[in-house]
Protein backbone atom coordinates (compact mmCIF):
# COMPACT_ATOMS: atom_id res chain seq x y z
CA UNK A 1 0.00 0.00 0.00
CA UNK A 2 1.13 3.50 -0.37
CA UNK A 3 0.12 7.03 -0.48
CA UNK A 4 -0.18 8.03 -4.13
CA UNK A 5 0.29 12.11 -5.67
CA UNK A 6 -3.81 13.34 -6.58
CA UNK A 7 -3.19 15.06 -9.75
CA UNK A 8 -4.45 18.37 -10.03
CA UNK A 9 -6.96 20.58 -12.35
CA UNK A 10 -6.02 21.45 -15.16
CA UNK A 11 -4.04 18.51 -15.87
CA UNK A 12 -5.10 16.48 -19.37
CA UNK A 13 -5.34 13.39 -17.48
CA UNK A 14 -8.27 14.61 -15.51
CA UNK A 15 -10.09 15.24 -18.59
CA UNK A 16 -9.64 11.43 -20.44
CA UNK A 17 -12.45 9.00 -20.68
CA UNK A 18 -11.19 6.44 -18.57
CA UNK A 19 -11.41 2.69 -19.79
CA UNK A 20 -13.62 0.18 -18.22
CA UNK A 21 -12.05 -2.49 -15.98
CA UNK A 22 -12.00 -6.56 -17.71
CA UNK A 23 -11.59 -7.91 -14.23
CA UNK A 24 -11.14 -7.10 -10.83
CA UNK A 25 -7.57 -9.17 -9.71
CA UNK A 26 -4.80 -8.80 -7.60
CA UNK A 27 -3.12 -5.67 -9.53
CA UNK A 28 -6.59 -4.02 -9.42
CA UNK A 29 -6.93 -4.77 -5.67
CA UNK A 30 -3.61 -3.36 -5.12
CA UNK A 31 -4.37 -0.63 -6.95
CA UNK A 32 -7.77 0.05 -4.36
CA UNK A 33 -5.64 -0.17 -1.25
CA UNK A 34 -3.53 2.65 -2.71
CA UNK A 35 -6.50 4.54 -3.62
CA UNK A 36 -8.19 3.91 -0.07
CA UNK A 37 -4.88 4.74 1.25
CA UNK A 38 -4.33 8.06 -0.24
CA UNK A 39 -8.22 9.07 0.04
CA UNK A 40 -8.42 8.62 4.27
CA UNK A 41 -4.53 10.90 4.32
CA UNK A 42 -6.19 13.43 2.36
CA UNK A 43 -8.37 13.50 3.71
CA UNK A 44 -11.11 13.14 1.42
CA UNK A 45 -15.26 11.29 1.40
CA UNK A 46 -14.60 9.97 -2.36
CA UNK A 47 -11.80 9.06 -4.82
CA UNK A 48 -11.42 8.20 -8.58
CA UNK A 49 -8.86 6.30 -10.23
CA UNK A 50 -8.03 8.78 -12.74
CA UNK A 51 -6.85 11.26 -9.97
CA UNK A 52 -4.28 9.04 -9.81
CA UNK A 53 -3.38 8.97 -12.77
CA UNK A 54 -5.04 5.83 -13.42
CA UNK A 55 -7.46 5.85 -16.35
CA UNK A 56 -9.58 3.09 -15.02
CA UNK A 57 -13.49 3.02 -14.33
CA UNK A 58 -12.88 2.15 -10.86
CA UNK A 59 -13.64 4.56 -7.48
CA UNK A 60 -13.75 4.23 -3.76
CA UNK A 61 -15.82 6.53 -1.12
CA UNK A 62 -16.07 6.24 2.53
CA UNK A 63 -18.49 8.83 3.81
CA UNK A 64 -19.14 9.27 8.60
CA UNK A 65 -21.48 11.52 8.58
CA UNK A 66 -24.51 11.37 11.29
CA UNK A 67 -26.94 10.81 8.63
CA UNK A 68 -25.13 8.80 6.34
CA UNK A 69 -22.35 6.13 7.12
CA UNK A 70 -20.75 3.84 4.35
CA UNK A 71 -17.65 2.38 5.43
CA UNK A 72 -15.35 1.71 2.84
CA UNK A 73 -17.48 1.52 -0.90
CA UNK A 74 -15.24 0.10 -4.06
CA UNK A 75 -16.90 -0.01 -7.21
CA UNK A 76 -15.33 -1.14 -10.55
CA UNK A 77 -16.95 -0.05 -14.02
CA UNK A 78 -20.12 2.02 -11.61
CA UNK A 79 -23.13 3.07 -13.57
CA UNK A 80 -26.09 5.35 -13.22
CA UNK A 81 -28.83 2.81 -13.96
CA UNK A 82 -31.39 5.26 -12.34
CA UNK A 83 -32.00 8.76 -11.36
CA UNK A 84 -34.61 10.28 -9.82
CA UNK A 85 -36.47 13.39 -11.12
CA UNK A 86 -35.83 15.27 -7.74
CA UNK A 87 -32.77 17.35 -7.52
CA UNK A 88 -30.63 18.33 -4.55
CA UNK A 89 -27.98 20.45 -4.21
CA UNK A 90 -24.93 20.35 -2.04
CA UNK A 91 -21.81 22.10 -2.05
CA UNK A 92 -19.13 20.04 -3.32
CA UNK A 93 -15.15 20.23 -3.33
CA UNK A 94 -12.77 17.99 -5.36
CA UNK A 95 -9.13 16.69 -4.34
CA UNK A 96 -8.08 17.55 -7.62
CA UNK A 97 -9.83 21.18 -7.31
CA UNK A 98 -7.97 21.55 -3.71
CA UNK A 99 -9.94 24.65 -1.20
CA UNK A 100 -12.62 25.48 -4.19
CA UNK A 101 -16.20 25.20 -3.31
CA UNK A 102 -19.58 25.26 -5.54
CA UNK A 103 -22.88 24.57 -4.72
CA UNK A 104 -24.07 21.84 -7.46
CA UNK A 105 -27.42 20.29 -8.63
CA UNK A 106 -27.52 17.12 -9.41
CA UNK A 107 -30.53 14.01 -9.46
CA UNK A 108 -31.19 13.45 -5.74
CA UNK A 109 -31.51 9.85 -5.58
CA UNK A 110 -29.68 7.54 -8.00
CA UNK A 111 -29.06 3.37 -7.83
CA UNK A 112 -25.46 2.59 -9.05
CA UNK A 113 -24.58 -0.81 -10.83
CA UNK A 114 -20.85 -1.91 -10.35
CA UNK A 115 -18.37 -4.82 -9.67
CA UNK A 116 -17.29 -5.31 -6.21
CA UNK A 117 -14.10 -5.87 -4.66
CA UNK A 118 -15.31 -10.26 -5.26
CA UNK A 119 -16.19 -9.13 -9.57
CA UNK A 120 -19.85 -9.69 -8.82
CA UNK A 121 -22.35 -7.36 -9.73
CA UNK A 122 -24.09 -5.27 -7.46
CA UNK A 123 -26.52 -2.56 -7.49
CA UNK A 124 -26.40 0.24 -5.04
CA UNK A 125 -29.59 2.55 -3.80
CA UNK A 126 -28.02 6.11 -3.02
CA UNK A 127 -29.44 9.10 -1.58
CA UNK A 128 -28.59 12.35 0.46
CA UNK A 129 -24.39 12.95 0.37
CA UNK A 130 -23.92 9.65 -0.67
CA UNK A 131 -25.66 9.77 -4.12
CA UNK A 132 -23.64 13.46 -4.68
CA UNK A 133 -20.73 11.62 -3.88
CA UNK A 134 -21.26 8.61 -6.41
CA UNK A 135 -22.16 11.04 -9.29
CA UNK A 136 -19.50 13.28 -8.68
CA UNK A 137 -16.93 10.13 -8.78
CA UNK A 138 -18.47 8.82 -11.94
CA UNK A 139 -18.07 11.95 -13.55
CA UNK A 140 -14.04 11.67 -12.76
CA UNK A 141 -14.15 8.74 -15.09
CA UNK A 142 -15.46 10.47 -17.94
CA UNK A 143 -13.52 13.65 -17.60
CA UNK A 144 -15.69 16.00 -15.81
CA UNK A 145 -15.07 18.00 -12.88
CA UNK A 146 -17.49 19.64 -10.42
CA UNK A 147 -16.62 22.78 -12.46
CA UNK A 148 -18.21 21.89 -15.03
CA UNK A 149 -21.60 21.95 -13.25
CA UNK A 150 -21.35 25.67 -12.65
CA UNK A 151 -21.05 28.93 -14.11
CA UNK A 152 -18.16 29.26 -16.64
CA UNK A 153 -17.98 32.41 -15.16
CA UNK A 154 -16.55 30.88 -11.85
CA UNK A 155 -15.34 27.71 -13.68
CA UNK A 156 -12.34 29.89 -15.12
CA UNK A 157 -11.96 32.35 -12.21
CA UNK A 158 -11.07 28.84 -10.33
CA UNK A 159 -8.71 27.55 -12.70
CA UNK A 160 -7.50 30.92 -13.46
CA UNK A 161 -6.94 30.74 -9.41
CA UNK A 162 -5.50 26.95 -9.57
CA UNK A 163 -2.72 27.69 -12.33
CA UNK A 164 -1.82 30.88 -10.35
CA UNK A 165 -0.95 29.22 -7.18
CA UNK A 166 0.60 26.56 -9.02
CA UNK A 167 2.94 29.16 -10.59
CA UNK A 168 3.71 30.45 -7.23
CA UNK A 169 4.80 27.11 -5.73
CA UNK A 170 6.67 26.26 -8.82
CA UNK A 171 8.64 29.11 -8.68
CA UNK A 172 9.12 29.05 -4.81
CA UNK A 173 10.61 25.42 -5.13
CA UNK A 174 12.88 26.86 -7.84
CA UNK A 175 14.00 29.34 -5.48
CA UNK A 176 14.54 26.79 -2.63
CA UNK A 177 11.56 28.05 -0.83
CA UNK A 178 10.06 25.67 1.62
CA UNK A 179 6.56 24.78 0.66
CA UNK A 180 4.09 27.59 2.29
CA UNK A 181 1.95 26.15 4.96
CA UNK A 182 -1.99 25.57 3.85
CA UNK A 183 -4.25 28.49 5.58
CA UNK A 184 -6.46 26.50 7.82
CA UNK A 185 -9.91 27.38 6.89
CA UNK A 186 -13.71 25.70 8.42
CA UNK A 187 -13.45 24.91 4.67
CA UNK A 188 -11.14 21.90 5.59
CA UNK A 189 -14.71 20.97 7.10
CA UNK A 190 -15.98 20.52 3.78
CA UNK A 191 -16.48 17.46 2.20
CA UNK A 192 -13.95 16.68 -0.53
CA UNK A 193 -14.07 13.97 -3.35
ZN1 LIG B 1 -13.43 14.96 -7.30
Amino acid sequence: MAIRSILEAPDPRLRTISTAVEAVDDELRALIADMFETMYEAPGIGLAAPQLGELKRVIVLDIDREDVKTGPLFMANPEIVEASDEDATYEEGCLSVPEHYSDVVRPAKVTVRYLDRDGETKELACEGLLATCVQHEIDHLDGILFIDHISSLKRNMILRKLLKARKEKERDEAEGKPAAKLKMTAKEEAAEA
